[in-house]
C-alpha cells in the first residue's frame, strides 16, 4: 500500500436493512476498523468477541481487529482461524467450531460475539455457527473480498456445502451488523477482485444503468482498487441488495430471484469445471449466455447484450466459456432451484438497469445459449 493510502480515509456512509427488529447496518468506510468497537458496543453489547478468519486473512488483519477491539476494552477477544477455501465450509468445520465456540464460552456469564473476518466461505460459515450455536448467538460480518462486500455479507443467507451440493445445509439468520473496511481489500488477488466486479457488474444489469456507466468509464481504477471508484460501486451494490433483501427476505416473493441474473446458466458452468471457474467467472459467462437468451426472445437489443459483454471483457472477465459437453451444462441446470419438472425460470434483462422474469423459457433456445457461449457451432 502507498504511504498516501495507509492514512487515507473516506467517510463512513451507514446502509440500513429495515427488518423490523431484525434489522441492522452495513457501514461503509476505508481505514475504518478502529470504529469497529463503538458500532460493536452500539449494536450488540456482547464483551466476549470470537474472531473467525480464515488462514490467508488472519495473518494480514486479525491483529489489527484485536488491537481495535481491546482499545474499546472488550474483555475477552480469541482468534481462530480455518484453512482458506471453500474446503472449509463443510460440516465438518462447523462442528469443530462450534466446540471451539463452545470452549471459548464456556464459564462466562454473557454470550458469545462471533465477528467473521474474511470472504464468503468465513460469513456464510461463521454465519452458521453463529445461527446454531445457543440457538442464535450475534454475530457481525467483517467482509474482506470484494465479493463478500457486495454481495455475501448482506441478506442472512448462512450454511455450509454438503454431499458435494454448495450451501446445501443452511438457514437465513442476521448478522447484528456487518462492518466494511474497504483498505482491507487491498491484499487481494487479482482474480478475487474480478470476480467481485462482476457481481457489481450484475448489479448495473439488474437495477442501475448509472452505476454501469460508471463501471464502463473507471474499470481501470475498479481493477486497481482505487478508493473512491471502489467505495462508489460498494454503496450502490449494498443499496441494492439491501433494498431487494429487505422486500423479500426468505427469498419467497419472486423479488429476491433477480440477483440471481446469469447464475442460472453461471452455476451449471462453474459446477461443470469442477470449479475451476471462480464464481464471478462463471457468472460472466453465464450473464452473457442469459443475454443471448434474452435477445433471440426479443426482450433486449444486440447493441445492449454487446455493451455487457465489453465491460466484462474489459475487466478481464471470461466471456467465452472452456467446452464441456452441452448435456453436462444441461443436467446441471436441470438442478438449479428454478427449474422444475415442467417449467423453468429466468432472470433475463430488458435493458441496462432493468429485468424480467420469465418462466418456461424453450429448451432449444438454452441449448443454443449454452452451444453459442462455448464457441460450439449448430
Ligand atoms: P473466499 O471466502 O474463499 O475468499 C477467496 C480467497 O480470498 C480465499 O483464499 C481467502 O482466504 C482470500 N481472501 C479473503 N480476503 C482477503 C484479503 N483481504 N486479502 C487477501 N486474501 C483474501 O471466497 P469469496 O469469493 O469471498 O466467497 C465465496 C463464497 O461465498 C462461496 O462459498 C459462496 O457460496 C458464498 N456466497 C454466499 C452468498 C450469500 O448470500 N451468503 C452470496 C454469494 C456467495
Amino acid at each position: 500500500m502507498s504511504p498516501a493510502l495507509k492514512h487515507r480515509t473516506l467517510p463512513e456512509k451507514i446502509i440500513r436493512l429495515k427488518l423490523g427488529p431484525q434489522s441492522y447496518d452495513a457501514i461503509l468506510g476505508y481505514n475504518n476498523t478502529g470504529n469497529i468497537g463503538n458500532y460493536l458496543r452500539s449494536t450488540t453489547g456482547n464483551e466476549n468477541v470470537f474472531i473467525l478468519t480464515d488462514t490467508k486473512v488472519g495473518p494480514h488483519y486479525a491483529a489489527r481487529l484485536k488491537e481495535a477491539l481491546k482499545k474499546d476494552n472488550f474483555r475477552d477477544i480469541h482468534v481462530e482461524e480455518v484453512p482458506e477455501g471453500e474446503e472449509s465450509k463443510s460440516i465438518e468445520t462447523w462442528i469443530h467450531l462450534l466446540e471451539r465456540v463452545h470452549e471459548f464460552s464456556s464459564g462466562k456469564e454473557e454470550k458469545v460475539l462471533i465477528v467473521n473476518l474474511g470472504g464468503g466461505v468465513i460469513g456464510d460459515l461463521g454465519g452458521f455457527v453463529a445461527a446454531t450455536y445457543t440457538r442464535g448467538c450475534h454475530y457481525v460480518q467483517m467482509p474482506t473480498t470484494l465479493l463478500a462486500v457486495v454481495d455475501s455479507a448482506l441478506g442472512g443467507k448462512v450454511g455450509v456445502d454438503f454431499a458435494g451440493v454448495k450451501n446445501l445445509i443452511g438457514s437465513f439468520y442476521q448478522p447484528r451488523l456487518v462492518f466494511v473496511d474497504l483498505s482491507l481489500l487491498k491484499t487481494l488477488d487479482a482474480r478475487e477482485v474480478r470476480t467481485g466486479l462482476a457481481e457489481v457488474v450484475k448489479y448495473g444489469v439488474i437495477k442501475d444503468s448509472l452505476l454501469f456507466d460508471f463501471m464502463e468509464n473507471n474499470h481501470d481504477k475498479l481493477l486497481n482498487l482505487e478508493p473512491e471508484a471502489t467505495y462508489h460501486v460498494a454503496a450502490k451494490s449494498l443499496k441494492i441488495k439491501a433494498a431487494t433483501v429487505q422486500q423479500d427476505l426468505l427469498d419467497q416473493k419472486d423479488i429476491r430471484i433477480i440477483l440471481n441474473y446469469g447464475h442460472t446458466i453461471g452455476h451449471a458452468i462453474e459446477a461443470a469445471s469442477g470449479y475451476s471457474y471462480s464464481h464471478g467467472e462463471a457468472i460472466s459467462i453465464g450473464m452473457v449466455a442469459e443475454n443471448s437468451i434474452a435477445c433471440e426472445m426479443g426482450l433486449l437489443n444486440k447493441e445492449k447484450a454487446a455493451r455487457i459483454r465489453n465491460l466484462l471483457k474489459a475487466i478481464g472477465l471470461p466471456v467465452v466459456s472452456r467446452k464441456y459437453e452441452v448435456s453436462r451444462i444441461l443436467q446441471f441446470l436441470s438442478r438449479d432451484k428454478k427449474f422444475t419438472k415442467r417449467s423453468n425460470r429466468f432472470v433475463l434483462p430488458a435493458d441496462i438497469g432493468s429485468v424480467q422474469i420469465v418462466s418456461g423459457v424453450d429448451q432449444k433456445l438454452i441449448e443454443k445459449a449454452v452451444r453459442e457461449v462455448m464457441g460450439i457451432e449448430g
